[in-house]
């Protein structure tokens, strides 16, 4: 038995980018659908990024869901450290702007709430054998299974929000995308510790390794720990975890606490273009990885689905479809700002560490470029942009 409907937009992936673009198209009167191959109940406990930074903040107040979709302090510092020594950073501007301590998780739960409990929006969750038609001829379509039943919703635009390993990008025939990736030779050990961040959010280079803090709402925090790319979780007991932190920070009175959850995140850069095929759009990591040492994945994805929402809304509203047709070339642009920014910052603070990564050459020079951060106004001002996102 299968079914056959129709809608203007599907959206294959209910992470940060799907559920911010079904929200926008909603807000707007544009019909959506929104395919999630997990339960409601494991989107909503998905932890992540930590900071919607000053552009995506100003997205949210544009699209009118700032009061409903943010929580949290604004993000104004971070405590750069060399073997222990901090010198803090404001992330502050003088056109008022700033990013939020916005957990991803706690931004992915307001989503769904907005979305789904008041906008009555339709997200379709546990589906499986999701495939893209998007070939010449007929119309788009999206076919999927769902409580064993297959359904085929047909449209005039697919976006693939479901990232790295998704079907949507996997759907464009060989040859027309372009593949430009980095890798940076190492991994993070990503902690989520039942802790809260006391001070400044932490960035700190050690002779032993990298070492992060990082605010996870009031009561968790972050730590990462660089890692060789071959270590699993397993290798990593929770006496070790919090003996390498206090090794890094160069604080034997940091005590342990409860670890709740641990991965290995290998560091790499990768942009795939362009991001659209015919009626397909890749918007978030489906298009683009960046390492987490900017904390820009998710502010990437949220600026590709607010270009994308606004193209989407003229193309059915309006049959104004140049934005869309322009929309990889829109967004490229920033995605590459925001790779040269997270490529930067992830050398400096792992080469500024351990000189068994790159030398003591390396060690040298970057420990120099965090010192010009400090040391020079401009190289301060830009960076302040960069990590707030108005650069
Ligand atoms: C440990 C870690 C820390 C990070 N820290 C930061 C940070 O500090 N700051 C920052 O900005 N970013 C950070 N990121 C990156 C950020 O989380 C991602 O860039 C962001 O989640 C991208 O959003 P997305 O919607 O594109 O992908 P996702 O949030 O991954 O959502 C993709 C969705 O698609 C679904 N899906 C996949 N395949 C299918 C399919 N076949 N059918 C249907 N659905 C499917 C998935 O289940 C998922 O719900 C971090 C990432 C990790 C892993």
């Amino acid at each position: 038995m299968s079914s056959t409907e129709e809608t203007s937009v599907v959206i294959v992936g209910a992470g940060a980018a799907g559920l911010t673009l079904a929200t926008f198209l909603q807000t707007a009167g544009v019909a959506c659908v929104v395919l999630e191959r997990r339960d409601r109940a494991f989107i909503e406990v998905r932890q992540r990024a930590g900071v919607v930074d000053a552009r995506g903040v100003r997205m949210f107040e544009r699209w009118g869901l700032a009061d409903q979709l943010l929580a949290g302090p604004v993000a104004q510092t971070i405590d750069y450290r060399i073997n222990g020594v901090g010198r803090v950073f404001e992330i502050t501007g003088d056109d008022g702007s700033e990013g939020r301590f916005c957990t991803q998780q706690m931004l992915v739960n307001n989503l769904l709430r907005e979305l789904i409990d008041t906008r009555e929006g339709d997200v379709r969750f546990g589906v499986t054998d999701v495939m893209i038609g998007n070939e010449d001829g007929p119309r788009p379509h999206v076919r999927y299974v769902q409580d064993g039943q297959a359904n085929t919703v047909a449209c005039d635009h697919i976006v693939g929000c479901d990232a790295d390993r998704g079907v949507s990008r996997a759907s464009i025939p060989p040859g027309i995308l372009t593949t430009i990736s980095h890798e940076f030779g190492y991994a993070w050990l990503a902690v989520l510790v039942e802790t809260p961040v006391v001070g400044h959010p932490i960035m700190g280079a050690s002779d032993h390794g990298f070492v992060a803090q990082l605010p996870r709402g009031p009561q968790r925090s972050r730590y990462y720990l660089q890692c060789a790319l071959s270590d699993e979780p397993g290798d990593w007991s929770n006496e070790r975890i919090w003996n390498e932190i206090r090794l890094r920070l160069h604080n034997d009175t940091i005590t342990n606490a409860a670890v709740l959850d641990k991965e290995v995140v290998p560091l790499r850069s990768v942009v795939h273009s362009p991001m659209q095929y015919r009626n397909l759009y890749l918007a978030g990591d489906a298009a683009h990885l960046v390492p987490p040492t900017g904390a820009k994945g998710m502010n990437m994805a949220l600026y590709d689905v607010d270009v994308l929402a606004t193209a989407l809304v003229s193309a059915v509203r309006d049959a104004e479809t140049s934005a869309l047709e322009s929309y990889s070339d829109t967004v490229l642009p920033h995605t590459w700002r925001y790779q040269e920014f997270s490529a930067w910052m992830t050398d400096t603070m792992h080469d500024s560490g351990d000189p068994a990564l790159h030398g003591d050459f390396r060690q040298m020079a970057a420990r120099a470029r965090l010192d010009e951060l400090f040391d020079s106004p401009a190289a301060a001002r830009l960076h302040s942009d960069y990590q707030r996102g108005v650069a």
